[in-house]
């Protein structure tokens, strides 16, 4: 009801509001035109019959299989590299590979992770069901939505390679087994069929645009490009100190208090800060857009960084970029009666290291902190060294295409906290980049991974439209 004269005037400001913005859309959704396609696809049909395929890691050949056929049936030259259930892996080419044309790679990942239980999800995971404007299922977003902008955006070209001679051959990368490692996917490929691929630089998973990053500009989408990664070591501490074996008389050492002790140590120890050149360089890039001392420690965040020590290393994100994380993930002993020690215990941890730490001074840093104990230390696993990709040419390009889609967006140089495939690439010197090029809810972050998981038709558009543009921006400025 409206009951005053200004309250009506607000009334009529709204409506004149609602209706431009109906406008709006009508015309956005007109100039589409043809149904919303792309070279006679649908975006979000085809993301849909995608989703509609399991792909849980371990199964990816049918998945794997359909893409393959889109490919082949749209003019792209294929070549499969591996057919096997558990590790498909093919790549679709503007050119046939044999012509060994340096090769801008479009990398995606074929396999999701498992549904969990159906009854979390408010559509059947694997159904695919296209509402609310969004496509819902696993793998929508992870990483289904980017193998499918990828894919839309290379057979825009596919007329102009037939028609010129293009400096780069352009390919889609379909991998398996990325959400387990990598090693039935981007590790086969980069240690058995690199020369053949010929890739002269790698476009794959890694940060999205998100808002609410910036003070200043809260509206703001902040494109987080992946140029590095932390690498990954699997250690255990393991202890068989000879002990009485009765309960009832506890020694001072016994495997199970040595290895507990040494793990609370550990696990006590205060991790060091240490400002990566990447976190550096993003929060440099980030400061520009914010005032008073928000922007003077993120411009000195060497100085401040230390100092605000403690806040840091109780937010678990914000440690995770400055630090050298340690989890412990295992702890076990000998199985025995309740009144038996045990012959020996064993605790595994999985530590992150930045890319810049020393592994040996690392193991130094881990032994001293449990020489009180007596345990021995393991390295179970470790992954190797990883360089960063700099921000040269191929970094500037994606950043240019951002810009030319959402033209307020900030990009910035990012480390990726987790593994991704992209490690594999630039472990042989390759560089390597990881973004999904759209903007993303925290609502629909959470979703990766979890229920629900949807990804916007709109958002859909937009990464082809920024995979197009970076294309074209490559193929006109090849930088060689
Ligand atoms: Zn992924």
């Amino acid at each position: 009801m409206i009951t005053s004269s200004s309250g009506f005037l607000h009334f009529l400001r709204k409506t004149a509001f609602l209706l431009i913005c109906l406008f709006l859309s009508v015309d956005v959704l007109g100039a589409r035109g043809s149904a919303d396609t792309v070279s006679g696809v649908d975006p979000a049909e085809l993301l849909s019959r995608y989703v509609q395929i399991p792909s849980v890691s371990g199964s990816e050949k049918e998945a794997g299989e359909f893409l393959m056929q889109f490919c082949l049936e749209h003019g792209l030259h294929v070549r499969v590299f591996t057919d096997d259930p558990d590790s498909y892996n093919f790549a679709a080419s503007l050119y046939p590979l044999e012509m060994g044309k340096p090769n801008i790679i479009l990398m995606t990942h074929i396999d999701v992770v498992p549904a969990g239980d159906p009854e979390g999800w408010t559509y059947p995971p694997f159904s695919g069901t296209i509402s609310d404007g969004k496509v819902w299922g696993r793998g929508a977003i992870d990483n289904k939505a980017l193998g499918v902008m990828q894919v839309l955006a290379l057979l825009q070209f596919v007329d102009m390679a037939a028609e010129e001679e293009l400096p780069y051959n352009l390919s889609l990368l379909a991998v398996s087994g990325e959400e387990t490692g990598g090693d039935k996917g981007a590790r086969i490929i980069t240690e058995r069929f690199l020369d053949e691929l010929n890739p002269i630089v790698v476009y794959g998973e890694g940060g999205a645009g998100i808002t609410g990053l910036v003070s200043t500009r809260p509206e703001t989408p902040v494109f987080g490009v992946g140029v590095a990664q932390k690498r990954r070591m699997f250690l255990a501490i393991e202890s068989r100190v000879a002990s009485s074996g009765h309960g009832s008389i506890p020694r001072e050492r016994y495997p199970t208090r040595e290895v507990v002790k040494a793990s609370a140590a550990l696990l006590n120890a205060t991790p060091t800060i240490t400002i990566s050149p990447t976190v550096r360089k993003g929060l440099l890039a980030l400061s520009k857009y914010e005032t008073g001392i928000r922007q003077r420690i993120m411009r000195r965040i060497d100085f401040y960084g230390p100092l605000f020590g403690s806040i840091i290393r109780n937010d678990p994100l914000i440690a995770s970029m400055l630090t050298n994380t340690i989890s412990l993930t295992s702890i076990s002993s000998a199985e025995g009666a309740y009144n038996q020690i045990p012959t020996h215990a064993r605790a595994v941890f999985d530590c992150r290291l930045l890319p810049e730490t020393d592994e040996d001074k690392f193991l130094d840093h881990i032994r001293r902190i449990v020489a009180p104990y007596d345990v021995t230390i393991e390295v179970i696993e470790s992954s190797p060294a990883t360089p960063v990709s700099e921000q040269g040419h191929y970094y500037r390009a994606m950043e240019e295409s951002i810009h030319s889609v959402f033209d307020d967006a900030i990009v910035v140089p990012f480390m990726f906290v987790a593994i991704n495939d992209n490690r594999f690439f630039r472990r042989k010197g390759i560089p390597a980049y990881g973004l999904l090029p759209a903007v993303m809810s925290e609502e629909l972050m959470e979703s990766i991974h979890y229920f629900d998981e949807r990804f916007p038709i709109e958002a859909l558009h937009k990464g082809i439209d920024v995979y197009v543009s970076l294309i074209n921006h490559l193929m006109k400025n090849p930088g060689f």
